[in-house]
């Protein structure tokens, strides 16, 4: 593929080996497959620790959760805020994983860093250019997901802002993009794993989750993407995702659902 390139440090060009970020001991790309779980957010400090542990059990390494929600509605749930992220730390420190949270404006990223392991770049953010240089002031990863109208190039010059301005741990998300179909939430650009790849050195995360915004399809397309040379998968996971989840019940998987696609995975692994 020849397109005339903006970006230069996210770039394969420029870095021709895989980038692996590794964290307290887990390395994320490369040949590695990392599997980030838990719930769309925070909601109690029960909630977050059934979950963590229910994550651990299943062979995850990274526990998600949002304690910051970027909400498409202002009456909507908008997130526990400070308080979950605290939780969020507790519940990763007592089942030995990474945690995994939303940050949302560039006031908000010392804090969330001071408490999670990685920050998430929503969609909605990701050509929030003020966040994004700001999060190249620190040195914690960034997960940074595909806007959902984004073109490649627009997302790999997003990474570009946070490369530049001194921090080289992020890894690109795709989350799904708007067409012109409904049936599922967003459109999966499986492509955009391999074609990712090929242009820059980052590592490449699937979330299946948000891409097709329904549990039924989430096993196989977290089972596609792995497929497709996905680095690592972004899930979300509820105990009681049809009743009492705050957001994103009816794509987060059971954890039963969740254990069993992961031990498929490991199956699948050697195959690929
Ligand atoms: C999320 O991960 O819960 C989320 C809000 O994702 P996205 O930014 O992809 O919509
Ligand atoms: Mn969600």
């Amino acid at each position: 593929i020849k397109i005339s390139k903006s970006y230069k440090l996210a770039s394969r060009d420029f870095h021709p080996d895989d980038t692996i970020i590794e964290v307290k001991g887990v390395k994320i790309g490369g040949d590695n497959l990392v599997v980030m779980g838990g719930p769309c957010a925070v909601e109690t400090p029960e909630q977050i620790d059934e979950i963590a542990r229910l994550v651990k059990a299943a062979g995850g390494q990274v526990l998600r959760g949002g304690a910051f929600k970027p909400r498409t509605g202002p009456y909507s749930f908008q997130g526990i805020g400070v308080d979950g992220l605290k939780w969020m730390k507790e519940a990763g420190e007592k089942y030995g994983l990474l945690t995994i949270t939303e940050v949302m404006a560039p006031e908000f990223v010392d804090i969330c860093a001071e408490y999670a392991d990685i920050m998430q770049v929503g969609t909605r953010n990701m050509q929030n250019f003020d966040l994004l240089r700001k999060l190249g002031t620190i040195q914690n990863p960034v997960l940074l997901k595909r806007g959902f109208s984004a073109t490649y190039d627009e997302w790999l010059n997003a990474a570009e802002y946070i490369l530049a301005g001194g921090n080289p741990n992020v890894m690109l998300c795709e989350r799904g993009i708007r067409t012109f179909e409904t049936y599922t939430r967003n459109t999966f650009d499986l492509a955009a794993i391999p074609v990712i790849q090929q242009l820059s050195h980052l590592p490449v995360i699937a979330d299946p989750s948000h891409a097709t915004g329904r549990r039924e399809l989430v096993e196989t397309m977290t089972k596609a993407s792995v497929a497709a040379g996905a680095n690592g998968l972004i899930i979300e996971m509820h105990t009681d995702p049809d009743n009492s989840a705050t957001g994103d019940g009816v794509q987060s998987l059971f954890p039963d659902q969740f254990a069993n696609l992961l031990k498929e995975l490991e199956q699948l692994s050697p195959l690929l």
